[in-house]
C-alpha cells in the first residue's frame, strides 16, 4: 500500500492549487485512476433528521434559530420515517444514508436514543449509514459505532484563521476534539468544509492542511459551494466560479488520495459539464436528492441521466471498509453517562453575524 503523505504545507498545498488548470487536472486524475475506479461514484442521500432551531451561529447556515430564514423546522423523525426514506433512496441508487440534526452536540437521552436505533435500522439494510449530529464525546462516539455507523461527518469548515469570521459559538479545536473522538472507534471520518464564503486561497489552502495532516486522513472530504441563503449572514456572496471548485477538488485529490471527494452543496448552480471536470479531477462522490438538508439539490432522475452520459456507476456499500456489526441497545456495553462536556463557547463578535441576527428580530 502506497505510504500517504502527512505533513503537507500550505505552501506546498498553494502551489498544486495554483498550477496551470490543464495540468493540476491532469495530475489530480492521475492520482485518482491509481487509488479509486474513476467510473464509480459513491451516492449518498442525506436526510435532515431534525431541522432548524439551532443555537449556532454558523453563519452560512439556514438553519440557525437567530437568522429569519424560510425554512420549515421539524421535531426528530420516528424510526420508521427514517427507514422508509432510507428504502427509498436504496432503490434509487444510494449506498449511504446521512442522517443530519440540527444540534450544537449530542444530549445523551431519549432523542440519541432514538437516533441509535436509526443506525441500527439502517445498517440491517445494508447501506452505510452516516450521522452528522454536532459534536461528541467518545462514549457517544463508541456507541454510535456499536449501533453499526459507518462513517461521522463533522465538517471542519474553513481554516482555523478563518473560523473566528464564520462562527463564535465554538472554536476550531471542538470540531477536532470530535474528530479525535471519532477516531477511538471503527468508525470512519467525513469531514471537509465550504469555499466562497469570503475566505482567501490561503484559507482554502489552511484547511486542506488541517485535513491532509491528520493521520489517518478522513475516509470522505466533502467540498462544498455555499449556498447563500436569504437572511443567513452569508446571503449576499457571490457564487463560487466553477474553476475555483474544479481547482478546490483536484488540490483536495492530490493531498488525499485515497479519500473519497464528495460533492456536496452547491450542485445545483453546477453545469453537467462542470461537474463532469470534477468527475474528471477525482471527485467520486455525491449526495443525491431534491434537498441537502435544506437548500436545493439536483433531482435524483437527472443524477441518473448524467451518470448514464459520463459513464459513471453507483459504487456499491462496503467496497472500501466492511459493513460493521449492529449491536443491539440490550446488548450494549456503553450506556449513557450523562456527561456534561464542556465545549467551548469563544463568544467573540461577528459583525455580518450580529447584522443578520438583528434584521430577523425587525421581521
Ligand atoms: S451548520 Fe449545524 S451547527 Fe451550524 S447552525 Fe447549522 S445546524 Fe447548527
Amino acid at each position: 500500500m502506497t505510504k500517504l503523505k502527512h505533513d503537507w504545507t500550505r505552501e506546498e498545498i498553494l502551489a498544486i492549487y495554483n498550477k496551470p488548470l490543464m495540468e493540476l487536472m491532469y495530475e489530480a486524475a492521475t492520482v485518482h485512476r491509481k487509488h479509486h475506479d474513476p467510473n464509480k461514484v459513491q451516492v449518498s442521500t442525506l436526510l435532515s433528521i431534525k431541522t432548524g432551531g439551532c443555537p449556532e451561529d454558523c453563519g452560512y447556515c439556514p438553519q440557525a434559530a437567530r437568522y429569519h430564514t424560510d425554512i420549515e423546522g421539524n421535531d426528530l423523525m420516528s424510526v420508521q420515517q427514517v427507514k422508509a426514506q432510507a428504502l427509498r433512496a436504496k432503490a434509487s441508487g444510494s449506498s449511504r444514508v446521512c442522517m443530519g440534526a440540527a444540534w450544537r452536540n449530542v444530549k445523551d437521552g431519549e432523542e440519541f436514543d432514538q437516533v441509535l436505533e436509526m443506525v441500527r435500522t439502517i445498517n440491517k439494510l445494508d447501506m452505510e449509514v452516516c450521522c452528522t449530529l454536532g459534536m461528541i464525546t467518545e462514549n457517544q462516539a463508541k456507541r454510535l459505532s456499536e449501533a453499526g455507523l459507518y462513517a461521522y461527518n463533522h465538517n471542519l469548515d474553513t481554516s482555523e484563521d478563518y473560523y473566528k469570521d464564520v462562527i463564535s459559538t465554538r472554536a476550531f479545536e471542538d470540531r477536532l476534539q470530535t474528530i479525535e473522538n471519532v477516531r477511538k472507534t471503527n468508525v470512519t471520518v467525513c469531514s471537509g468544509g465550504i469555499i466562497g464564503m469570503g475566505e482567501s486561497i490561503f484559507d482554502r489552502a489552511g484547511m486542506l492542511v488541517a485535513l491532509a495532516t491528520l493521520d489517518p486522513q478522513p475516509e470522505s472530504v466533502p467540498i462544498n459551494a455555499l449556498v447563500a441563503v436569504p437572511g443567513t449572514p452569508m446571503e449576499d456572496m457571490e457564487p463560487v466560479s466553477i474553476w475555483d471548485m474544479i481547482r478546490m477538488v483536484a488540490t483536495t485529490r492530490i493531498v488525499m488520495p485515497q479519500t473519497q471527494v464528495r460533492l456536496s452543496a452547491g450542485r445545483t448552480e453546477m453545469s453537467r459539464e462542470g461537474q463532469a471536470m470534477c468527475f474528471f479531477a477525482g471527485a467520486n462522490s455525491i449526495f443525491a436528492g431534491d434537498k441537502l438538508l435544506t437548500t436545493p439539490n439536483p433531482d435524483v432522475n437527472q443524477d441518473m441521466e448524467m451518470f448514464k452520459l459520463l459513464g459513471l456507476q453507483p459504487q456499491a456499500p462496503f467496497v472500501k471498509k466492511q459493513q460493521p456489526e449492529t449491536v443491539e441497545a440490550q446488548d450494549s456495553q456503553f450506556g449513557a453517562l450523562g456527561e456534561k462536556p464542556r465545549w467551548t463557547r469563544p463568544g467573540h463578535t461577528i459583525d455580518r453575524n450580529e447584522q443578520a441576527k438583528a434584521k430577523s428580530k425587525m421581521q
